[in-house]
C-alpha cells in the first residue's frame, strides 16, 4: 500500500487543517517480565473452565498505522490507514 509523505490533515492543537509529515509507525519491542505480561501469562495458563483472554479467532492481518505530525505546533497523531492487511505500508517515491 503506497502513501505520500506529506498530507494537509486537520490539527487539534492548531484546529484548523495544516501540513502534516507522515511517519510509518513502528511497535516498539516487548518485554517478557512486565506485571501486565506476567498477570496474562497466569491467567492464560488457567486451572478449570474456560480460559480468559484466549482468542479463538485469529485475525489474519495487522491494521496498518501512521503518525501524523503538524509542522506548525510540532504535535503527533496516530492513524489508521484502511483496513486489515498483509501489504506493507510503503512511500509513493513517484509523488514524493
Ligand atoms: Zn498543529
Amino acid at each position: 500500500m503506497k502513501i505520500v509523505k506529506e498530507i494537509n490533515s486537520y490539527c487539534p492543537k492548531c484546529n484548523k487543517h495544516t501540513p502534516h509529515t507522515v511517519k510509518l509507525y513502528a511497535k516498539g519491542a516487548m518485554r517478557g517480565t512486565d506485571i501486565g505480561n506476567r498477570r496474562r501469562a497466569r491467567k492464560l495458563k488457567g486451572y478449570v473452565g474456560k480460559v480468559k483472554g484466549q482468542a479463538s479467532v485469529k485475525k489474519l492481518a495487522k491494521k496498518q498505522k501512521i503518525l501524523l505530525t503538524c509542522k506548525v505546533c510540532k504535535y503527533t497523531l496516530e492513524r489508521v490507514v484502511g483496513s486489515r492487511t498483509k501489504k506493507r505500508l510503503e512511500f509513493n517515491m513517484e509523488t514524493a
